[in-house]
């Protein structure tokens, strides 16, 4: 397996509190990477240690090959970040904030005129690539700041909640477009959401909690672990008593409202087995899958409960 980046019982106090106590994980490379957690969980400090830009107190990490605290040049060469806060500055336009980013890495105008031209082409800036910066609707703003990112053609991209605060049309348009990024340019993509739904399409799914991975998984796996999927059915009116047996004896659970049984299970393998049984007495049926959203509130409501 090829892994792009390792993080190995990393540890962070500022002062008392313990942001980050034993973190440890890998990204493999090429893939949609998602770290969540909640507030406080301790994701931004654990990313600006991996970026070169905070000190851990203990523990190893390795970006592409490079160790941090001995190769952070090496590092920050091959990676793009993009914070909450921009940088870029709202009196010069698009295609001035990406000139001042590229002159820092290069001095080969023409090098950087092409670098320029692929940003613009990749995060489609073509519309307003001559417009002050500070003049941009949000979504804009977004494509921006990842277009500059990007000006090193880094091998890894760090997006720290790349679509909060933005409306859920532009919230797609930006998603769809860090996507179209990770396939189309190869690139390994380390983001951080609170939206469940887009952490759904990453490859991999990280959640933290108290500064240490609490679980990780596919989005399949930590569905398959953490939620229900919820099976209504419709018997026939005959087979009524039938469908009830067959529940008793597998110890289903249900609840019959109009003729309808809505059961929860637990995993898609036992509501296979579950619609097997009982296909010559079904009238209609219906599955709902368990969400993101119920993995992050079963992982994350459990640990509270636990530290109350
Ligand atoms: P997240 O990004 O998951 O919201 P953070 O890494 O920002 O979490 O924070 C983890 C913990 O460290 C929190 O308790 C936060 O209050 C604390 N923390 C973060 N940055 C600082 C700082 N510069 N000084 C003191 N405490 C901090």
């Amino acid at each position: 397996m090829d892994k792009i980046i390792e993080v190995k019982n990393l540890h962070k106090h500022y002062g008392a509190v313990k942001a980050v106590r034993g973190m440890d994980f890998y990204v493999e490379r090429g893939k949609l990477f998602a770290f969540l957690g909640p507030n406080g969980a301790g994701k931004s400090t654990t990313i600006d240690m991996i970026c070169t830009l905070l000190k851990p107190d203990e523990g190893e990490v390795i970006i592409d090959g490079f160790y941090l605290g001995q190769e952070d040049d090496r590092i920050r060469a091959v990676i793009g970040a993009v914070f909450q806060e921009s940088i870029l500055d709202d009196r010069l336009s698009v295609r001035e904030n990406l000139m001042v980013r590229a002159r820092f890495y290069s001095k080969d105008h023409r090098g950087i005129r092409a670098a320029i031209e692929k940003v613009i082409k990749v995060a489609e800036l073509t519309e307003f690539i001559d417009r002050p910066y500070g003049k941009l609707s949000g979504g804009q703003r977004r494509r921006a700041d990842i277009a500059r990112a990007l000006i090193n053609t880094p091998k890894i991209l760090f997006l720290d909640e790349p679509t909060t605060g933005l409306d859920p049309q532009t919230r797609k348009s930006v998603w769809d477009m860090i996507a179209r990024l990770q396939k189309e340019m190869k690139m390994t993509v380390f983001l951080t959401t609170h939206y469940m739904e887009e952490a759904a399409k990453a490859d991999y799914v990280i959640i933290v909690d108290h500064g240490q991975v609490a679980t990780k998984g596919t989005p399949y796996e930590l569905r398959e672990a953490y939620s229900t999927d919820l099976i209504k059915i419709k018997p026939m009116e005959t087979m009524r008593g039938r469908l009830i047996e067959y529940l008793g004896e597998q110890g289903l659970e249900s609840v019959e409202r109009e003729r309808v049984f809505q059961i929860a299970i637990r995993s898609s393998q036992r509501a296979i087995e579950l619609l097997m049984a009982s296909r010559e007495w079904i009238e209609s049926f219906e599955v709902i899958h368990g969400t993101m959203d119920d993995v992050f509130l079963n992982i994350i409501g459990k640990e509270q409960k636990e530290n109350d």
